[in-house]
């Protein structure tokens, strides 16, 4: 996966960590609940946003290991609650597939500058994991689609100015009744934003709950133009999304690795640094184990994802499997920490937290599980 060309974007993102995301300010974004739209910007100054979308729209038209690389960075210095793996890799790649030409003409060089920051909206309070049974509505009244319902837990869900909505065309024909809509937020009357939801962790991601109260959205903002194609794009697009969430996961393992060793090499007890018990040396061989496991076939995923082979199984796999192992080894090393692990300051206590989160969204582990299993 190496190339002088991706190296010289490492650069470029380290830089921008370094000057933009250090411990004061995402010790800032924590409080705040949000990533300020300024550090957006920013961000797309520096070059990092958009970073596959093509050139012809602004971007680097770039392949999915620059996207994976700048997530590994990114979980490497601790700034993952700085939401572009999903702004980047997750949501943008809907509007470069299925939007209309004069469409991407339109939303995508803001998407890039970083002026528009993305959004998905799936999850509704009654139904997350059970995708089809969603209750948002969406009916046709000449040239607009009347929108009725709500969705919560949405990332970016303060800042988001395009947002992509899933909603029911028709309620009767099951997946098929599933379309997706971008919602252009500025510019649709019955749109609003619910609360900043306080989360266990990854505080500096602004979470929040969206209302639609006979949202009106043009009609030319059924993406893919024909109705009941969303839960078939959902379906196209999850694989990535869970490589996303796979490689957000990595590059955590790889933070907390790397914080602990520091550790555990000045910390003394009993007249010697903690790294000289066989217990520290095993627990960290365990550690180091399972993260070269896990990175080995993280890059066999990606290189199917590159390929376009990758499939739900696997992504799956991927995702269930990287995320528990983070969750065993961040664990294992904050012990390791003593209670200094239990201290916010320390940002070994961080990842712990943020980490939970990665095993319940994206598709839950058990519902990895399940597709997992269906395919026996
Ligand atoms: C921090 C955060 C950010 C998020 N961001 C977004 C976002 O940007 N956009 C968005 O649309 N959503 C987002 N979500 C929502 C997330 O995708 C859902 O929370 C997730 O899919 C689970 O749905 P649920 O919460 O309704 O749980 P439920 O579906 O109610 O599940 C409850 C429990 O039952 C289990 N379960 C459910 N069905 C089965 C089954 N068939 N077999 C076995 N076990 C099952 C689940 O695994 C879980 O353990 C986010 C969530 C969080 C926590």
């Amino acid at each position: 996966m190496d190339s002088e060309e991706l190296r010289i974007f490492e650069g470029v993102v380290d830089r921008f960590l370094d000057e933009h995301a250090g411990p004061v300010e995402t010790a800032r974004w924590r409080s705040d609940g949000a990533v300020h739209k300024d550090v957006w910007l920013k961000a797309g100054q520096a070059g990092i946003l958009g970073v596959s979308i093509p050139e012809a729209y602004g971007g680097a038209g770039a392949d999915f290991r620059y996207e994976a690389l700048l997530i590994e960075r990114m979980g490497l210095k601790h700034a993952l609650n700085f939401a572009i793996p999903l702004h980047n890799a997750v949501v943008a790649p809907y509007l470069v597939q299925y939007a209309a030409e004069d469409q991407k003409r339109r939303w995508l060089p803001d998407v890039v500058t970083g002026k528009t920051i993305l959004a998905i909206a799936m999850t509704e309070p009654g139904s997350g994991s059970d995708v089809q049974a969603m209750k948002t509505t969406a009916r046709r009244h000449g040239d607009h689609y009347v929108v009725n319902g709500q969705k919560t837990f949405i990332s970016n869900g303060l800042h988001a100015s395009l947002i992509i909505v899933a909603a029911k065309t028709d309620a009767t024909a099951g997946a098929r009744g599933i379309s997706l809509f971008v919602v252009d937020t500025g510019k649709v009357e019955g749109f609003s934003r619910g609360r900043l939801l306080k989360k266990l962790g990854q505080e500096g991601r602004d979470t929040t709950e969206l209302f639609f109260n006979d949202m009106r959205v043009p009609a030319e903002n059924l993406l893919g133009g024909v109705e009941g194609r969303g839960f078939a794009m959902l379906m196209n697009k999850l694989p990535q999304e869970r490589m996303v969430i796979a490689w957000q996961a990595m590059g955590m393992i790889e933070a907390a690795l790397e914080v602990t060793l520091a550790y555990v090499h000045e910390r003394r007890a009993f007249g010697s640094p903690v790294i000289e018990f066989q217990n520290t040396q095993f627990v960290l061989a365990e550690c180091k184990t399972q993260a070269t496991i896990a990175k080995v076939f993280l890059y066999h995923c990606t290189e199917q994802l590159l390929a376009g082979t990758l499939d739900a199984v696997t992504a799956s796999m991927a995702k269930y499997w990287i995320t528990e192992v983070q969750a065993k080894i961040i664990d294992s090393c904050l012990q390791l920490f003593g209670g200094y692990g239990y201290m916010l300051e320390y940002p070994i206590s961080e990842m712990y937290k943020d980490a939970r989160g990665y095993r319940i969204y994206g598709g839950s582990n058990e519902i990895m599980k399940l597709i997992i299993a269906r395919s026996l």
